[in-house]
Formats: structure tokens, sequence, C-alpha cells
């Protein structure tokens, strides 16, 4: 793929951050950090062999001392192969943009949940002002890179971004195919329309500055569409060919689903020590037999964490039976505690799990064990692995990769996921008990359902939906991509 481009990446999040660190390993103070996610180890090899460049926010407190006056450096540091380009924020900048109208605008109203959303102008120019700077950065960058170059901006922290990027580019004669994935839902219209106009404009023509929108499902795509022909005058569209015509040119959309990096998670999960230690955790938690449950999130108010435990209360109620029989894990994560909402939705949570365990617990048994912190893929994988059922409730959800790393650690083939309808996995995997969160009662009975599925069964299921995710796996979503990226812009013919 991309034959001889090179490709320009954006992303909010950097893929190497250098910190301050006391520990004994790190080298002059400073420790190296690479985020978890499986975004980055999908990107790397392709970042690698384009020797392309990636910029992103500079979060880290040492990265300005290991980056050269013009925020770049080399990574990765074992194999520096490709460029990193740091982008400084000021601490307005992420009150305005980040924490402001990504967080607390974008972020609720493209998951649906209008309570959370907030509205203010000074947040809508913060984000317009950082967007145009990293558009900078990615049309200098497109500037420096030595053939065609490729742009691809990730997510909602860049909604405007697009426009920018092929504003200047224009203006300097330059040019670059410029796509964009859309990590999370895509709202329908009378929800965009609760943005000011300025923003829902800036938001929509912004995105429209694309060749390219990728989301994880039809569904969002067409919402999409149907958000531009709604609120952006003057376009037409090819709703069946999924392309708009704007300014001139197309734009196409698609969908992609996202995946996780299964043989990892599979290995993993099948090491010795993953073994012992989900032992461990069904000796310690699961005895006599009780049916373990886990669940692993960020404590996100997407997420449905307090309708689980309400359903969790409701089931050790109604069915007595129930009680010391079944044990669940909960995984959660703390995340953007700057923010008021998530904060009190921790509290919320952990005074609920301190009820539940109150009410039910008896000396052999506590119903609920919180692990409130931030839980590594290694502990992670023998936790998904001793789970007899996992519970996935999001309220709303882009895709859930929780939900495919339980299937792919689930080497024993025992499991029963129990999904949430309203993620985008839903409209992927086939072989889960599928619930509706907001409706408690169906929960229960899904969690009923799981529980008392017979083994033949939960196996048949299991390794089906192994089966179809080892076929669609993160790099396969790379590469559909990327074929796309082509098919649409293919690469000049390598001269003779
Ligand atoms: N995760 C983690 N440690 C934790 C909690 C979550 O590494 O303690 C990871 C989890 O394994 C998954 C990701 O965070 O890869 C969550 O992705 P998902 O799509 O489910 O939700 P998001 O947090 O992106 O909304």
């Amino acid at each position: 793929y991309l034959a001889g481009r090179t490709l320009i990446l954006l992303s909010n999040r950097e893929p190497y951050e250098h910190v301050r660190s006391e520990d004994a390993s790190a080298e002059d103070g400073i420790a190296l950090r690479r985020p978890p996610g499986g975004l980055v180890s999908a990107l790397d090899p392709t970042m690698q062999r384009t020797r392309g460049t990636w910029v992103a926010w500079g979060s880290g407190s040492a990265d300005r001392e290991t980056a050269g006056e013009d925020g770049r450096l080399m990574v990765p540091p074992e194999c520096p192969s490709y460029t990193l380009r740091r982008v400084w924020l000021d601490d307005a900048d992420v009150e305005g943009y980040y924490l402001g109208f990504a967080n607390s605008a974008l972020w609720p109203l493209c998951h649906l949940l209008l309570q959370h959303y907030e509205t203010r102008a000074e947040h809508w120019a913060r984000y317009h002002a950082v967007n145009a700077r990293f558009a900078d950065a990615v049309a200098e960058e497109v500037a420096r890179a030595p053939g065609d170059a490729v742009v691809w901006i990730q997510d909602y922290h860049f909604a405007a971004a697009p426009a920018m990027v092929r504003e200047r580019l224009a203006a300097t004669g330059q040019k670059a195919f410029i796509h964009q994935f859309w990590h999370i839902p895509f709202p329908p219209p009378d929800i965009l329309r609760l943005l000011p106009t300025e923003a829902q404009q800036g938001v929509l023509r912004g995105m429209l500055g694309n060749d390219l929108l990728e989301f994880h499902t039809e569904r969002y795509a067409m919402n999409f569409m149907d958000c531009v022909a709604a609120l952006v005058p003057d376009v037409q569209m090819r709703r069946e060919h999924r392309r708009i015509h704007f300014e001139g040119r197309e734009v196409h959309v698609g969908a992609f689903p996202i995946s996780i990096d299964v043989a990892r998670y599979e290995g993993l999960a099948r090491r010795a020590e993953a073994a012992r230690r989900a032992e461990q955790l069904r000796v310690r938690y699961g005895a006599n037999g009780a049916t373990l449950g886990v669940s692993v999130d960020r404590i996100d108010y997407t997420k449905g964490i307090p309708e689980r435990l309400r359903a969790l209360d409701q089931l050790f109620e109604e069915a007595p039976e129930m009680r010391e029989c079944l044990t669940f894990l909960v995984v959660a994560t703390p995340s953007r505690s700057e923010l008021a909402s998530y904060k009190a939705l921790e509290d919320e949570v952990l005074a609920s799990v301190a009820a539940i365990n109150a009410r039910w617990s008896t000396p052999e048994w506590t119903p609920i064990v919180l692990f409130h912190e931030n839980i590594g893929a290694e502990e992670l994988a023998a936790i998904y692995r001793a789970g007899d059922l996992c519970l996935v409730s999001s309220l709303q959800d882009g895709m859930n990769l929780v939900a495919k790393e339980f299937v792919a650690c689930n080497v024993d083939e025992q499991g029963v996921l129990v999904l949430s309808r309203l993620t985008g996995a839903a409209e992927e995997i086939e072989g889960a008990v599928l619930i509706n969160p907001f409706n408690v009662d169906g929960v229960v009975a899904g969690l009923r359902e799981a529980i008392a599925m017979p083994q033949a069964q939960r196996r048949a299921r299991m390794r089906a939906m192994r089966a179809r995710l080892r076929r669609a796996t993160i790099f396969d979503w790379l590469a559909s991509i990327l074929a796309r990226v082509d098919e649409l812009a293919p690469p000049a013919a390598e001269p003779l």
C-alpha cells in the first residue's frame, strides 16, 4: 500500500511520550511511555516503512527536552525510522480544546447522551485555534515529504482540521490525499443541531475537507451523510455510492470497523503465567463453582457502569439462588477526572459497589470485586481468561474493544459475551447475548441466560466468534483502509 508515498499522521495522543521519572531504570530521570492501545502497534510498522511523520500533542512532562527546537524527534527509540512532531499546548488549550469542546460537547453528543452536553463559545474558539495549529504542522510536514503524501487524521479531536489542511496545501500549491478515521459514533442531524451554528458548520465543513471519511459502521456513515444533507446547503450526494459532492470535489464515506491485535491478546492469554493467574482468580473468587463475571471499562458515562451495577443488584434481589453463585470482577479505571461529571460518576460507582456488597455479602462471599486502577494487558488477559461471562453494557459505544479482547482471550472457549446492542461491536459479532443496558430487566434476563447456557452452546458460540475475529484483526482494518486510499488515489506509476 501507499507505494512510495509518505504517510503524515495526525492524532491527539502521541505514540511515544517522555516523562520525568524517579524510577531507577529511567535514564537521566526521563522515562519513555508508550500508550497501551493497539492503534500505535498497528500503525508503527506502516510509519516505519513509509518513513512518515506522526504529528501529535506533546503531552509528556519531559517531551520538550527530548525533542528538537521544532518539536521533532526520530522514533521508535530502538530503531529510529520515522519522525514524531510534537505540538505544544498550554493549560488554556487543554481546557478549551480537549476537556471543553472535544470531551464536553462532541463526545456526549456523538454518544447521544445529551444530559452531559455542555457548550461554551470559548471552547469552540480554542478547539478551532488548536486545530489550526495542528493543521499548520501537518502542512509543514507535507512540504517536507520527499514525494507524494497521504494525510491521515485520527478522531473527533480534529473535526475542523481536514478543511484547514486542505486550505493550507492549496495555498502553497501542494497536493495530498486527506482522510480521517472517526473513532466514536456519529449522531443523526437532530443531535448535531444542538451545537451552536458556528461550531456545527465548523465540524461538518471541516470533515468535508477530507477525500475519504472512515467510520466504524454503515449507520454512523449514514448519520454523517444525513447531517450533511440536512445542515450544509449546496451539496449533492449519491447515498448509494457513499459519495458527497462538495465544493467541486468528491468526499467518500465508508465503514471500516476497527479491531484488535488478536494474536497478541490470544498469546497473552495462552501464557502459562496467565493460566496460573486465571486459576488463582477462579479459586479465590469463583470457589464452589460460582460463575465468574468480568467487566472492563474506563469510568465513563457512555459505559453504562451504574446501569450494570443496578442490574446485578436486581439479579441478587430477584434470584436468591444466584447469591454466592455469581461473583463479578469489575475493572473500572479512572478517566478524564479533571471533568466534574467524570469525578461524580467515579464517586457514584464506588458508592454503589460498596452498597451492593454491604447488602448481599456473606462471610464466604463478596458479590463485586472492584479493581479501581489501570490494569495492564497481561493482567487483563488473565482476567478475561478467567471469566465465564463478560458483560459490556455501554449506553453507546463506537466499537468497544473490550468485547473483542474477551473473545480473543477466551482460549478455553467456555465464556459467554453479554453485549450491549448499542455498540459498534454488536453489529459485527455474532454469537453474543445481546442486551439493551437502558432496560435493566432485560440485562438481568441476559445475565440469567448467559449463566444458564449449556456448555456445548457456549463453546459453539465462542468458537464462531473467535473464528470470525481472527479474520478481522486491526491489521486487516488498516489494510482495508490503505487499500481504499490506493483505490481512490492510485499511486503514481513507478518511474522507469
Ligand atoms: N484498558 C486497559 N486497562 C484498563 C482498562 C481498559 O488497558 O484498566 C483498555 C482495554 O483493554 C481496551 C481499551 O482500554 O483496549 C478500551 O477500549 P474500548 O474500545 O473498550 O473503550 P474506550 O475506552 O476506547 O472508550
